[in-house]
Order: structure tokens, then C-alpha cells, then sequence
């Protein structure tokens, strides 16, 4: 395939994050820049499989890059520690070919979500709790957007993958279906539709999604132009991606 103009934007190095670098790096993608703030954790290797126990403890990117480029050794790898906030995510985002949203909160993916429409960059939303996992793509500035689907940030208690658990083999399921969307994106494919994968029944989906007339960001009349922090409110927990 055309190797795309940017690096592809993975934020979150964990349990997604990482199974998508692994199918971009054997689809022969160039270049990839990697957003997290963690340190690898024991209680995650089950799901973030290119570490192992020897990197328990130590900095997941600089872990990751290391796996990645053992096995890709013409694989750029930038890396970026810290998390994406509202006074960075467009400087992020901006000038990447597609960025995937590996994260594991709600605050982050909005944001995200926000930051790729704006600066018109196209997206990858993966995620993965207990036995599902759900991924859209969303084209540069495309409709539907991850607005269309959920609206705004949730509040109250929410269901992530730190308090409900996760079987590891999903979040490799997700992270492939974003990887293999990320590679449709920069082939100028965008179906518009979600992927949703059923790990206990074993059943793949794609759900045709609509566009809201009213989305906030992408419909007739869109209200957000900027990324104010007031709107994204902070993770519901600290978990690792
Ligand atoms: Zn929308």
C-alpha cells in the first residue's frame, strides 16, 4: 500500500494501542506516532501483548518501540509521553494521517474526536470492556462522527475496562479492526458504518450509523469551533489504556 503522507497517531500504547501498531507495522505502514503516560503493569499483560514480564515496570512507550522496532526495523517510531489534552490534542493530531483513538475514557475521546474533526484529520475510535468491543471510523472532517453516536460526555459512574475487566483476545480484536479501518481511512475509505465484536457469541457486526442533523460538530449547524477544557470532563479513572 502508499505509505500516507503523516504518521498514523495511536494514543494510548496498551491493550488496543499496541495490537494496532503490531498489524500496521506487518501492513508496512512507515510511520507511527505513539501518545501514553504509563509504565507497563503486571496486572496488564494479558491484554497489551507486545510486553512482557521483563518490562513490568518500565515505560510503556519507550517499551513499545523497542518491540516494534525489533521486529520492524524501518519502522519509525515517534514518541510522544504525556496524555492528550484540550491545549495539546490539536498540535497532536494535526499534520497525522489517521489518528487512532485507543484510549479508555470518555473525556479523552471527545476530545479526541473534537481535535481530529477540527484540524480535519480522520479517526479510528477502538474500544474494548468485558467481551465487546466497538470501533468507528470517521473520515477528515466526515459525518457520522463519534458526536453522532454518543453526543456528549457521559456523566455518573461509568463502565471501563478497570472496574468491569476485559478478556484480553477482545482488545486484540479491537485493535486489529482499528488498524485494518486506520489503512481503509488512508485509502480514502470511510463507510461510515461501526464494527462491533461480540466475543461470547463470537460475532462480528457493522451497524450502519446516521448522521445527527444536530451534532455539535458535525451537523448543519455545528457550536464547537475550539477545544474548551470546560468540556471535557476528567476521567472517570486513572486506568492504563
Ligand atoms: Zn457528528
Amino acid at each position: 500500500m502508499a505509505a500516507p503522507d503523516g504518521p498514523i497517531l495511536i494514543v494510548g500504547a496498551g491493550g488496543i494501542g499496541a495490537p494496532a501498531a503490531l498489524a500496521l507495522g506487518h501492513a508496512g505502514v512507515r510511520r507511527l506516532c505513539i501518545v501514553d503516560d504509563d509504565r507497563v503493569e503486571l496486572g496488564n499483560l494479558h491484554r497489551q501483548i507486545l510486553f512482557d514480564e521483563g518490562d513490568v515496570g518500565t515505560d510503556k512507550l519507550a517499551s513499545l518501540r523497542r518491540a516494534l522496532v525489533r521486529r520492524f526495523p524501518a519502522l519509525e517510531v515517534a514518541l510522544r509521553p504525556g496524555r492528550a489534552l484540550p491545549d495539546t490534542a490539536l498540535e497532536l493530531c494535526e499534520g497525522a494521517a489517521v489518528v487512532i483513538d485507543a484510549t479508555d475514557n470518555f473525556a479523552s475521546r471527545f476530545l479526541l474526536a473534537d481535535a481530529a474533526h477540527l484540524v480535519g484529520v480522520p479517526i479510528v475510535h477502538a474500544a474494548a470492556v468485558r467481551w465487546q468491543a466497538t470501533v468507528l471510523a470517521v473520515a477528515a472532517a466526515g459525518r457520522p462522527c463519534y458526536r453522532c453516536l454518543f453526543e456528549d460526555v457521559p456523566g455518573g459512574v461509568l463502565v471501563d475496562c478497570a472496574t468491569a475487566g476485559v478478556a484480553g483476545p477482545v482488545c486484540g480484536v479491537s485493535g486489529a479492526l482499528a488498524a485494518e479501518r486506520a489503512l481503509d481511512l488512508c485509502l480514502g475509505r470511510a463507510p461510515g458504518t461501526i464494527l462491533t465484536y461480540d466475543g461470547e457469541r463470537d460475532r462480528l457486526r457493522e451497524v450502519p450509523v446516521a448522521p445527527r442533523r444536530d451534532c455539535p460538530l458535525c451537523g448543519a449547524q455545528p457550536t464547537i469551533g475550539s477545544l474548551d477544557a470546560a468540556r471535557y470532563m476528567p476521567p472517570a479513572c486513572e486506568a492504563s489504556y
